[in-house]
């Protein structure tokens, strides 16, 4: 198996690796100080082709595939997780458009989403009552003439606030349980679309998650997207893709604390010589590389299937599985190598530490990406 990558690849994480050295890594924790949403950063990834790395160029994409995206969103988190996963929804938003929408919704939504015209693209399926469960969501959608009218609550939208446009899952039909649930596109400014504050989160501060209230919210008939009722179909397709992008940021942020690790391991002297020389320290940094090329392997793997139209869902939640998870433990150990410094914001590692503790939970926590990899298993063992 090989994972390339090839021309179009190396361009595209060429061009994420100088953005993320060169204009995310200096500022990254002035935003984590801040939280102010990285809007200029936002509208320059735009300009690189970073927004859309997996959409047709007819549709303002850069139509370099899923491993391309992949290995974009490990050099961007690698530098700074806000703008990963602020970024990482605006691409899914928009691949989800491109692959559901009609002409018209696609021509409208996605070079606005590609270019950074519209901040980002939002995912509006979570609601209070309803995460790991969204079939349980109670956001509904009533068709009154030619008008769809929207009411309920979601909850940690990420761009809920400064998305152009947001994908908002309800339920169309009430008895139907999971297949009456139905998708539509719902733009900034729409009466009755209102984002709550920003949650006080312990990391990725500078990503915006907002609540958003849905009161009498009506949509033109050609707001739905794809058929009434596949809703919940395209949802946990979507949540495929964005799981590939989770597991690269956090290979990403992996990959940014064994290099920081490596970097003060060298530097730092205990007992007369550099601490990478005690076997405790080398062994911890032999454990984090191995565990970041596991869940780089795993990331890659389930993009290139993706790539290639097979099945990915079980690669998909493996690799999110794996890569969140090592990313809880090698993150740690960064911490633990840096010593009292790495408690303290001095250095990056105490931001990667909370940066990726969030990884097992969105986008389908650990617990739910094992009951997908244990009913595929059981179901083709
Ligand atoms: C920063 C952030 C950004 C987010 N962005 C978005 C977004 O853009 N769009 C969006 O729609 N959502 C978003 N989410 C929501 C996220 O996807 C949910 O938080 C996640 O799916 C978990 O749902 P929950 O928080 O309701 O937890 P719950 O579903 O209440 O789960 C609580 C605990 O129970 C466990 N659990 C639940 N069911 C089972 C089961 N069957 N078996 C075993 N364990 C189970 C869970 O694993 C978890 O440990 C975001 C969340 C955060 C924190």
């Amino acid at each position: 198996m090989d994972f390339g990558p090839d021309d179009v690849q190396e361009a595209v994480q060429a061009t994420a690796r100088a953005f993320a050295r060169e204009r995310l890594a200096p500022t990254a924790r002035e935003r984590d100080r801040s939280g102010a949403f990285p809007a200029e950063e936002i509208r320059e990834m735009g300009k690189l082709g970073l927004l859309a790395v997996n959409v047709a160029p007819e549709l303002g994409g850069s139509g370099a595939g899923a491993v391309a995206y992949a290995l974009a969103m490990m050099e961007i988190a690698a530098a700074d997780c806000s703008v990963a996963v602020s970024a990482g929804v605006s691409n899914m938003v928009a691949e989800v458009i491109a692959a559901y929408g009609t002409e018209e919704q696609r021509l409208r939504c996605c070079p606005r989403l590609a270019s950074g015209e519209w901040l980002a693209g939002a995912f509006g399926l979570s609601e209070p009552q309803a995460g790991s469960d969204p079939a349980a969501m109670r956001t509904r959608a009533e068709l009154c003439g030619d008008r769809w009218v929207l009411n309920g609550e979601k909850q940690w939208i990420t761009s809920g606030d400064v998305a152009g446009v947001i994908v908002v899952w309800a339920r169309t039909d009430p008895g139907a349980s999971g297949k009456g649930i139905s998708a539509f596109l719902v733009e900034q400014g729409t009466p009755g679309l209102a984002a709550g504050r920003h949650e006080a989160k312990m990391g990725q501060k500078a990503s915006s998650t907002v609540p958003l209230v849905l009161e009498d919210c009506a949509v033109p008939a050609s707001a739905l997207l794809g058929r009434r009722g596949d809703g919940l179909k395209i949802a946990l397709a979507a949540l495929d893709g964005g799981r590939v992008g989770i597991a690269s940021q956090a290979v990403g942020v992996m990959a940014a604390a064994l290099e920081a690790s490596v970097r003060y391991g060298r530097d730092r002297k205990a007992f007369g010589k550099a601490i990478v020389e005690h076997q405790a320290i080398a062994f911890m940094l032999a454990d984090m590389k191995t565990e970041l090329e596991a869940a780089r392997w795993l990331a890659l793997r389930a993009a290139q299937r993706k790539e290639r139209g097979l099945p990915f869902s079980r690669e998909a939640a493996m690799a999110k599985l794996f890569a969140s998870e090592a990313a809880q433990r090698t993150t740690y150990k960064a911490l633990q190598i840096h010593g009292g410094y790495g408690y303290t914001e001095e250095f990056p590692v105490e931001r990667y530490v909370r940066d990726a503790r969030v990884q097992t939970i969105y986008e389908g926590t650990s617990e739910i990406q094992r009951l997908v990899i244990a009913r595929d298993l059981l179901r083709t063992a």
